[in-house]
């Protein structure tokens, strides 16, 4: 029996957020009713020229340098030929031989550890537009022709199905951090090609890829790629031979079917664009550029376990999106304790955020929670009357003291009204009150959580825990 051994490169494809397109005014707004946005350059019209837009090369840089990808101070525009009707051109404006940036890499958790993902190269095209089919006629809406993309394109270098969507996962986190892309894949805005192979373990030579096209969730990903790698080692065990070509991803019916035998690049006849003129980015925008990234979401979960003391798995969600993060992190300075800030984020606020690419809905505010966390801290509420006043306080601007004083909440702190609770409760149980004595003291919980239940929540809870542990003599 050979153990094979898959070998795996997705090339991705982003849509930068610029307002307008790659080479024209048309606006890039998402929804528009169909061919609304368009005019002569994307309509392919003759005589129409493209000028580039100098929003979306500096945020391909800002991507190419956020992928740690070194930057080619001249690279050229060149046309790949080919035609469709989404295609007025009949050629894509790309990147070919000569990309603005190339050697990049992404650290991603793998399976057996961190690992670093070579990126070949970040280049920059157009988008064409999009055929919509219907039962008796197809229809072309061009109004996503000549929208800005950058295209990612990642080494052989991931070795499962997972690997690859938790590489996919980062890279898409590290677009949404630097504002260039809104890691949308339902709107097609983050869009994943993959290139699926076997080898015998140990070889070094590739086999023979497949391309699977467009897969647009993070679940499909890792399915689609599974069910390529089970389909390419069936086949050659059989005896078979695997065909270079493209797979399309039916997710209704979980396989994968071949939509057309690979083309290879001479196939495209590229050549450079002679409408655009060469590309050159001197040394200092790109400086200009670097300066201007902010903090990656793989830097903010290490800061947030070196500096704050957060538990890697708690770094990790509230780096999930920036908003939140930096909802946290105000939260965090304001209260001054930010594992427990972290701790109450993530077990009542997130519950209530909607995110949609960039943007959240955070419905409440860093200064409201941090002030309900101040209430806890100084005995005027306990932790479950907090949960209670924050239910008051989401989706309004009231702050949580004034909730507090309207409820007439306080938190019992008179030790002999905790103390006649805890004795009642112990009279109650005495079956688990013998066994906590014979030293099962994990049931200090159970008795803990009596005695809140009878104080509904108001009892101060290390002064339960005291007066329950000389009660019971533990
Ligand atoms: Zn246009």
């Amino acid at each position: 029996m050979t153990a094979w051994e898959p070998v795996i490169g997705l090339e991705v494809h982003a849509q930068l957020l610029t307002r307008t397109k790659a080479f024209c005014g048309c606006s890039t707004a998402y929804g528009a009713p169909p061919n609304t946005q368009v005019c002569p350059v994307c309509l392919g019209l003759p005589g129409a020229l493209p000028v580039l837009n100098g929003e979306a090369v500096r945020m391909a840089v800002r991507t190419a340098l956020a992928l740690s990808c070194t930057i080619k101070p001249h690279s050229r525009f060149a046309r790949k030929n080919y035609f469709y009707p989404d295609l007025p051109k009949g050629y894509q404006i790309s990147q070919y031989d000569e990309p603005f940036s190339e050697r990049g890499h992404l650290v991603i958790e793998g399976e057996g550890g961190e690992r670093r993902i070579g990126i070949t190269r970040v280049h920059m095209e157009e988008d064409a537009g999009k055929n919509v089919h219907g039962a008796s006629v197809s229809v072309v809406d061009l109004n996503r022709a000549g929208v800005p993309l950058v295209e990612i394109v990642g080494e052989p270098d991931l070795r499962s199905a997972t690997e690859a969507a938790e590489y996919l996962r980062v890279l898409r986190d590290v677009l949404v951090f630097i504002g260039v892309n809104d890691g949308n894949l339902e709107e097609g805005s983050f869009r994943c090609d993959a290139n699926v192979s076997i080898r015998p373990a140990g070889a070094k030579e590739l086999g023979t890829r497949v391309e699977l096209k467009n897969i647009n969730s993070f679940r499909f990903v890792e399915r689609a790629i599974a069910h390529e790698i089970n389909r390419q080692t069936a086949l050659v065990e059989g005896g078979g031979r695997v065909v270079q070509e493209t797979r399309g991803w039916k997710e209704g019916e979980g396989t994968s079917y071949s939509l057309r035998s690979k083309e290879e690049a001479q196939d495209y006849r590229y050549f450079p664009d002679p409408d655009l003129p060469p590309l050159v980015l001197d040394a200092m925008f790109v400086e200009e550029v670097r300066a201007s990234l902010p903090e990656l979401p793989r830097d903010k979960r290490d800061r947030f376990v070196r500096e704050m003391g957060l538990t890697p798995q708690a770094a990790g969600v509230l780096t999930g999106h920036p908003r939140v993060a930096a909802f946290f992190e105000e939260a965090a300075t304001l209260h001054g304790q930010p594992a427990r800030v972290a701790n109450f984020v993530q077990s009542e606020v997130l519950r209530d955020v909607t995110t949609h690419g960039l943007a959240a809905t955070i419905p409440v505010t860093a200064r409201q929670v941090a002030g309900l966390l101040r209430l806890v801290d100084a005995g005027t509420i306990s932790g479950k009357q907090a949960k209670e006043v924050y239910a008051k306080i989401v989706g309004s601007d009231r702050m949580p003291e004034d909730v507090v004083a309207e409820l007439g909440m306080q938190q019992v702190s008179d030790a002999s009204a905790i103390e006649e609770v805890c004795r009642r409760v112990v009279e109650q149980n005495p079956k688990q009150a013998e066994q906590l004595r014979a030293g099962k003291t994990a049931l200090l919980g159970f008795f803990v959580g009596q005695v809140m239940k009878e104080t509904k929540g108001s009892a101060n809870p290390q002064l339960v825990n005291d007066v329950l542990r000389r009660l019971l003599g533990i």
